[in-house]
Parts: C-alpha cells; sequence; structure tokens
C-alpha cells in the first residue's frame, strides 16, 4: 500500500525543555530531517510540513494532498521531571494501530518508561480531529526529565531509525540500510559499480574479480 505520508514534526517554537534541550519544534524537525533520508532511500512519498505552518495549515495541505496518513511528532511536558517513555496519542482505530506500532519500535530500543499507558485515544486534538487521514500524535519522549531528555537527543538517530521502519513497512516498502546507500552512492561515483545495479543481490566471484582489478588499476594509477 503507496500512500503519502504527512510529517508534521512540532511547531512549539516556545516549548523550551531541560539540559540544553532547546526547543520541541527545534528537535522534531532535526527528528524528521534524521528520518526523511531512510524515507527516500526506501521510495516513500512525504509531504514535511513547513517549520512555521500553523495547524490548520498543515491539516489542509494534509487534507488537500489526499494524505493515506497523517504522523505529528512532539516531545512532551508537563511530567514534572519525573515522567519518562513514549505516548501515542490517536484519533480512530487505525491510528491507534499505527500508534502501538510506533510504540513497541521504540521501546524495543530499550527507552526507558515510567508510563501507565504509552496509547490514548485522544479525539480533542486539532491535528488529529480534522485530518482526513488516520492520525497519530507521537509523543517521543517527556523533554522536562533528564531520562527523557538523554533519549531524545542522545539517540536521536536510532529513534529516527525506528520511527522510519515502522513507516516504511506500513508503506509495503524495503528499509535499505543507510551505510549500504551511502557506500553505494560513492561506488557508483567512483565507477567501480554501474548506476543500475541492484543493490540487493548477492555479489558473484565475477563481479568481486572485477571489482578487484578495478581498484588494483585505479591503485596503480594513483587515484
Ligand atoms: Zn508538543
Amino acid at each position: 500500500m503507496s500512500k503519502i505520508w504527512y510529517l508534521s514534526p512540532s511547531c512549539q517554537g516556545t516549548n523550551v525543555g531541560i539540559n540544553g534541550y532547546g526547543t520541541e519544534q527545534e528537535q522534531m524537525y532535526l527528528l524528521a530531517d534524521a528520518i526523511i533520508p531512510h524515507l527516500d532511500r526506501a521510495g516513500v512519498s512525504f509531504i514535511l510540513a513547513d517549520r512555521d505552518a500553523s495547524l490548520s495549515r498543515r491539516v489542509t495541505e494534509s487534507n488537500g494532498a489526499g494524505a493515506g496518513f497523517h504522523l505529528c511528532l512532539h516531545s512532551n511536558a508537563g511530567g514534572g521531571g519525573k515522567a519518562w517513555g513514549p505516548v501515542a496519542l490517536y484519533y480512530s482505530s487505525a491510528g491507534e494501530a499505527f500508534g502501538r506500532k510506533l510504540v513497541d519500535a521504540l521501546l524495543a530500543l530499550g527507552q526507558a518508561n515510567n508510563r501507565s499507558y504509552n496509547l490514548k485515544q485522544q479525539q480533542g486534538l486539532y491535528e488529529l480531529r480534522r485530518t482526513a487521514a488516520p492520525a497519530c500524535l507521537l509523543e517521543v519522549d517527556f523533554h522536562d526529565s533528564a531520562v527523557g531528555v538523554e533519549f531524545l537527543t542522545k539517540r536521536r538517530g536510532e529513534i529516527a531509525e525506528a520511527i522510519a521502519k515502522v513507516i516504511i513497512e506500513a508503506d509495503g516498502k524495503q528499509f535499505v540500510p543507510v551505510t549500504a546507500g551511502e557506500y553505494a552512492d560513492e561506488a557508483v561515483r567512483l565507477g567501480l559499480f554501474p548506476p543500475d545495479t541492484n543493490w540487493q543481490t548477492a555479489m558473484t566471484c565475477e563481479a568481486a574479480a572485477e571489482l578487484a582489478v578495478k581498484l588494483i588499476h585505479k591503485m596503480k594509477r594513483g587515484e
């Protein structure tokens, strides 16, 4: 099932976390920036909300584009410094099913969690209520607790990969590891592999021999 994902990181530029976290908006756009390369490599279509777009503009864009899913990325406040763990808020059962996968993926990273619930129906929130697509608002962790901030900032790359994998799977696509993507691009640029190489297939001995000889010739030429 291929669809357009609408990514809506927090626009709360005045919601500041502790321990140098900065703002929720800043951190959630950094998270989105880390998620997007995974979606690009997997061929997932998405729209990223403009940083300063209002909630109503985001909903209008999401509905206008016929988004298949609307995902809001947030960090949580109001835990009094003693709360940590992910919470997914949803409107419909489709949003709940996706939220459950997100929460499970985060907890599988070993994220510390002291919540009595990690999933909650919340039909009052504007972006959940007014979007035509199933929607989920993920509170990745609490930015007012040291435990939450440590997870949000130190493990951003892992969080991004975990969220991206849930999206990619729901989209019916294959996750492409980041290192493979980077090395593949570089190998094509160096002329070691043709641009139409299928990177998911195993290498034959003949291809390995070709690569080895190309490398030796390159080294002899001092490239
Ligand atoms: Zn928020």
